[in-house]
């Protein structure tokens, strides 16, 4: 085991890279504690020299739901309890739905549905054992509304947000949080936004956007967000005694 755990703990999918990243930074700069998930975990070795006593490094492919408990446990084992989890690997698709296969769908869907749902399930004990905790769900813009291109990519945000909506309403009695998060466009490694410039003019998405735009601080004009801005706007939402449950 582990020293007892400094500030609180974060568990969080996807820190390997862009938003993820940007939040275990974030949570390690407030004096927090951070189980960094990936695929890649050695692309996170460098975060951890940087903080070696509050932060690890772990492997984890949020479709490989069996692993799922093996993290979460360990993280109870080395920290004695999760006070915030991430939701945020994720990737990009575009295309027509036509031309969208069946294999695409279901990878996406364990990506951005199925891996995230197992992950709540497998943390609430915990949170609830404590009386306290948040679950930050990664969603974007197009899981509130949809345009050509990205049909899919949208059905499993769409499902991702239907989710949580019912799940902050369960787990509030409980002292636990829930915040959706809904970024437009950010500088990250993020293959939806490349694709998307390619095949319709982001000017298009921008216009489509409308009044639902979202609370983060996201670009000015065309310029797309920096994802370390959003991560202090989480950190600030989850800090507030009022947390949304979109941002
Ligand atoms: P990045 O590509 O920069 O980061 C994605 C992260 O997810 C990487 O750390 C990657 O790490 C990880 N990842 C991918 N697949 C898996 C997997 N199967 N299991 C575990 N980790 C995985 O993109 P963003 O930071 O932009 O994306 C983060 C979230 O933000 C996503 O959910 C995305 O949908 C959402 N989003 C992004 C927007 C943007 O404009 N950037 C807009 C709206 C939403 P590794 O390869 O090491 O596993």
């Amino acid at each position: 085991a582990r020293d007892k755990a400094q500030g609180r703990v974060w568990l969080i999918t996807g820190a390997s890279s862009g938003f993820g990243r940007s939040i275990a930074e974030a949570a390690l700069a407030a004096g927090d504690t951070v189980v960094a998930t990936a695929r890649r975990p050695e692309a996170l070795d460098a975060l951890v020299a940087a903080h070696p006593d509050r932060a690890v490094a772990v492997q984890l492919d949020v479709t490989d739901t069996a692993r799922i408990a093996d993290v979460v446990a360990d993280t109870v084992l080395w920290y004695g309890r999760i006070d915030v989890l991430v939701n945020n690997a994720g990737m990009g698709l575009v295309g027509a739905v036509e031309e969208t296969t069946d294999r695409e769908l279901r990878d996406l869907m364990d990506l951005h549905f199925f891996g995230p749902a197992a992950l709540v399930r497998a943390v609430l004990p915990h949170m609830r054992r404590n009386g306290s905790g948040a679950v930050v769900q990664m969603s974007s813009m197009g899981g509130r509304f949809t345009f050509p291109g990205v049909g899919g990519y949208s059905a499993t945000k769409f499902a991702l947000e239907g989710l949580s909506e019912a799940l902050a309403a369960e787990v509030a009695p409980h002292g636990i949080k829930v915040l959706i998060v809904e970024p437009g466009s950010f500088r990250t490694g993020f293959a939806g936004g490349g694709a998307l410039r390619q095949s319709a003019p982001l000017d298009a998405y921008a216009d489509s956007v409308g009044p639902v735009r979202s609370g983060l601080p996201e670009s000015d004009g065309k310029q797309e967000g920096d994802p370390a801005k959003a991560a202090a706007a989480i950190l600030t939402a989850l800090a507030a005694e009022d947390t949304p449950l979109r941002l």
